[in-house]
């Protein structure tokens, strides 16, 4: 359950903030990579946040996935096939040729962008 993994690092991140500003968080603006399945970290984000982030906004700006190939060199978008594999670069191929053999550009972020408090 990698999405819950995710969900919690963003829940105890927000929690961070809200106790260094003893405030409370409104509005969160996360960047979140398409092989991180942006609506499933959404729906644990919810689902774990419960009570306590009931009032929160969770804004969520995708990512697309971006590659580099190894074996072709191509080099551009990809689709993610699969994202529940221990090596995320596993689940993605090559739309050029069908290789896993690449690194990922971008697609894998996990990010606070900003937050807005309770009363600033
Ligand atoms: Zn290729």
């Amino acid at each position: 359950m990698h999405e819950v993994e995710l969900a919690n690092r963003v829940l105890n991140g927000l929690r961070q903030i809200a106790a260094e500003r003893k405030s409370r968080v409104l509005e969160v603006n996360l960047k979140v990579g398409e092989i991180n399945e942006p609506s499933s970290i959404r729906l644990w984000l919810e689902k774990l946040g419960g009570d306590e982030f009931r009032s929160t906004k969770f804004k969520i700006t995708k990512v697309p996935i971006t590659i580099k190939c190894v074996k072709c060199e191509y080099s551009g978008n990809a689709k993610s096939i699969d994202t529940h594999l221990p090596d995320p670069k596993l689940g993605v191929a090559c739309p050029k040729c069908g290789a896993h053999d690449l690194s990922i550009t971008t697609g894998q972020e996990l990010e606070i962008v900003d937050v807005k408090l309770e009363g600033g």
